[in-house]
């Protein structure tokens, strides 16, 4: 079937009792799960799993699972409120600035670490783009902006031109990214949208750079569509980068995560941030504790060249971008590859290890002090 074809008749899923791969009695174990935490998928990403395997990775990262209902964490791990200047724009580091367009992706991750904005979105997502627009404008200091949700391309073209049309006029905004996980979930929205690779290509007539970060989790997410939905977004001139956590049966194998990088690399996508798995609400099951996912990634690191291992192994704390660089057997060597403030930027510290550590918090001996008692806590409604 033709791709055309294959977009016209995919089918959205909200309800699990939707879903025929899935057993009764599995549905109804499921049903508190569900109606805590949404679920949302299609057609076409359901049949990228293996029915016959209870512990398949993308059906684990689709597909609720009791072990969401378990407290832990809260719906905002980053701290994101803090950085937040009014609804919907998010600026944290002095050169980029976030912009939460769109409370809608392709599928719901059951790690997401959002996943508060598809509960209620609270006024979290951009309302007012000519303030945000007034905002950027005024601030110079910013030469990114990065588009996120949500998943910007669960937006129709015509609004994404909209918000693109108030950054081109910028003129220090030189780069903009788009962060997407619809190249996993649904290609067909790139493949079968002429109007989004005419969008992208305007966008750097215009002067700047788009970047396209995808969210490839899992090797096996890089079908043949989905290296198509890549190869147009590449045509229309967009570099790609891709990030993803380590998530607990989905990549936590060297293995896996070697494979995911090579397969990256081989399709001239940047493997760019794995991320420390964040302790947002209905996600303990999923996470991986940070000495372990360290391990791991170095593992796979070895496994792949040089252009397949250039991420970075990272968390993203409320007090900025944290890098786990290395381990021996006492201590946990960390270092602030983004900060949110200027004097702890690049600053290098050192951990007491703890096996059991799934965020900065959990450690207890430091070189330096590192949660400004300023953040505030931002909890489940
Ligand atoms: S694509 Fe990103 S925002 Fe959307 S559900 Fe997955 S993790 Fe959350």
């Amino acid at each position: 079937m033709k791709n055309e074809q294959k977009a016209k008749n995919i089918r959205f899923i909200h309800t699990l009792d939707q879903i025929e791969g899935l057993p009764p009695e599995q549905k109804k174990d499921l049903a508190q799960t569900e109606q805590t935490y949404r679920f949302y998928a299609n057609d076409y990403y359901l049949s990228l799993i293996h029915w016959n395997d209870r512990h398949d990775p993308i059906r684990r990262l689709i597909i609720p699972d009791p072990g969401e209902l378990e407290r832990w964490g809260d719906f905002d791990p980053s701290g994101e409120v803090t950085f937040t200047v009014m609804p919907g724009v998010e600026h944290k580091y002095p050169s980029t600035a976030l912009l939460l367009v769109s409370n809608a992706c392709g599928g719901i991750c059951r790690y997401c670490f959002r996943k508060r904005v598809f509960i209620s979105s609270q006024g979290e997502i951009l309302k007012d783009l000519p303030a945000a627009a007034a905002y950027l404008r005024d601030h110079a200091e910013i030469t990114n902006v990065l588009l996120t949700g949500g998943d910007p391309l669960a937006l129709a073209t015509g609004k994404l031109e909209l918000i693109l049309d108030a950054l081109l006029p910028i003129e220090h905004i030189r780069i903009i990214r788009i962060g997407s996980k619809m190249p996993a979930f649904n290609p067909f929205r790139i493949t079968e949208d002429p109007a989004l690779a005419e969008l992208i290509v305007r966008a750097q007539k215009c002067g700047k750079k788009i970047y396209i970060m995808t969210h490839f989790d899992h090797p096996r997410e890089l079908t043949g569509e989905a290296m198509e939905a890549i190869a147009c977004l590449r045509r229309a001139g967009a570099d790609l980068a891709n990030q993803t956590p380590i998530i607990a049966g989905i990549n936590d194998d060297p293995a896996v995560l070697a494979e995911l990088f090579r397969q990256l690399s081989f399709a001239g996508i940047a493997p760019y941030y794995i991320f420390q798995c964040r302790p947002a609400s209905g996600n303990k099951h999923l996470a991986v504790p940070i000495e372990t996912g360290y391990e791991i990634f170095e593992q796979a690191c070895s496994q792949v060249s040089g252009l397949a291992k250039r991420a970075r192994f990272v968390m993203s704390h409320i007090t900025g971008k944290i890098e786990i660089v290395g381990l021996d057997a006492a201590c946990v060597y960390m270092k602030y590859h983004r900060a949110a403030e200027e004097e702890t930027s690049g600053r290098f510290f050192v951990c007491g290890r703890n096996p059991d550590a799934y965020w900065l918090d959990d450690y207890e001996t430091f070189s330096t002090p590192h949660t400004p008692a300023k953040y505030p806590a931002y909890g489940p409604e």
